[in-house]
Parts: C-alpha cells; structure tokens; sequence
C-alpha cells in the first residue's frame, strides 16, 4: 500500500518514535508546529476517524492521553492541543488516521500553525526525552 505512514509502521522510512506497542505508534511530526509536535496513530490502516473501530478509537484516546502526559512532563508543557483533520478539505494530508498533539506556548499565536525545522540532533533529543516519562 502507498501509505507513508504504513511505511513507518513496516519500518520502510525512519521516524522519531516516541512509543511503540503491538497496535499504536507514537512519533515526531517531520514538519512540527512546535517543537515536541506528536502523531498518535493506529498500526492498522483506517483512512479516517469515521471509519475506525471503536475498540480502537477508545484505546486509542488512552494513548494519547498517555503521551501528551509524558510531552507535559518531558517539555514542561502548559497547554497543547490535540487535532484529528478529516478530509482534504479540513487539510488532511495523509490518509491514516492520525492525531496531533501539538505543544503550545504562551503567545505562540498559532492561526494558522506553521511548521518548524530543528535539527537532526535535537529532534533525536526530544524524542529520547518524551520517550523517557513513557
Ligand atoms: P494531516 O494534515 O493531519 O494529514 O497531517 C499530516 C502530518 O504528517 C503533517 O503534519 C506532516 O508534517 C506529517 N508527516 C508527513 N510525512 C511524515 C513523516 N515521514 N514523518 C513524520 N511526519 C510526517
Ligand atoms: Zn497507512
């Protein structure tokens, strides 16, 4: 399938992984709105939030949660946001369910969110450091 997101998962690209069990992955968003910007996702391609299982939705909502605690902990966080865009016209870009989290700062006036560039290094750190609270 020509999903990039399936090619993470079946480890055909590299990623950023925070966390990872038999059903969820966890990783940095490639272009962060804020540093510490998070994917949540379900192993199992599901095109959108409507179309996925409830079984997986409900444990799903758990990781999340799980995670922007370990974001909270890890980057010191006041506040994030976390996002689900469904369908081209709500700006869905890749076609796997996925959930945002997105650290936010004090006057980050983020309307529209653009993205970020950090290096190599500091995205590896960040990862490593979230993935420590996990
Ligand atoms: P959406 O617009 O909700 O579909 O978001 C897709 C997100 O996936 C964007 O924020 C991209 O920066 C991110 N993205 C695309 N390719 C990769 C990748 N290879 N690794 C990490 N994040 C990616
Ligand atoms: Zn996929």
């Amino acid at each position: 399938m020509d999903c990039i997101f399936c090619k993470i998962v079946a480890g055909e690209l590299p990623a950023y992984k925070i966390y990872e069990d038999k059903r969820f992955l966890a990783f940095l968003d490639i272009n962060p709105v804020n540093k510490g910007h998070v994917l949540v996702i379900a192993k199992e391609h599901y095109q959108s939030f409507a179309e996925t299982p409830h079984d997986v939705l409900k444990d799903l909502i758990v990781k999340i949660q799980d995670v922007s605690k370990a974001m909270t902990e890890a980057l010191g966080l006041k506040g994030f946001n976390v996002v689900n865009n469904n369908g081209a016209v709500a700006g869905q870009l890749v076609e796997h369910l996925h959930f945002h989290i997105i650290p936010r700062l004090a006057g980050d006036n983020l309307h529209p969110w653009p993205g970020k560039t950090f290096s190599d290094e500091e995205m590896k750190r960040t990862a490593e450091n979230i993935s420590k609270q996990l």
